[in-house]
């Protein structure tokens, strides 16, 4: 699925194999490490990602899918914890055949090419819970 180097401690370079998702990949990554803080960065390829856009008027999710070859320009994340596990936060901008990008919260990237991450971890947990007043899941500082 993935092969990694840890750089130096508790900072990892990735390689995602081939057509793998993503969002699986960091999700089996983080079980693997037992990460419950952390940043991620990264860059790639994929022809198949389905993006998410909170509506704020309606609090009501709009998920879209694109099956097209594009250029992941950029992925940026957040690794806390949840319920006692790994809880990813990944954006992603993405740039199409003809150069213009689109973009957002990231629910599902297959690779097509590559994707190189960096994650850079840290020892003590990120707490997330739900928030009954933005109805989201917010970090607990
Ligand atoms: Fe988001």
């Amino acid at each position: 699925m993935y092969s990694y180097k840890e750089l130096s401690q508790g900072y990892y370079v990735l390689s995602l194999d081939n057509h793998v998702e993503i969002m699986e990949a960091l999700a089996a990554f983080c079980g693997e490490k037992h990460i419950l803080a952390g940043e991620i960065s990264g860059l790639g390829a994929t022809n198949d990602a389905t993006f998410r856009y909170l509506n704020p008027s309606t609090m009501k999710y709009v998920d879209k899918t694109f099956a097209e070859q594009m250029e992941i320009t950029n992925l940026i994340g957040n690794i806390s914890e949840k319920d006692g596990k790994p809880y990813l936060h990944v954006h992603v901008t993405a740039s199409r055949s003809d150069y213009s990008c689109i973009g957002g919260h990231l629910l599902s990237a297959r690779i097509n090419g590559a994707c190189e991450l960096f994650v850079k971890t840290f020892p003590e947990p990120i707490h997330r819970r739900h928030d009954p007043t933005t109805g989201l899941n917010m970090y607990q500082l």
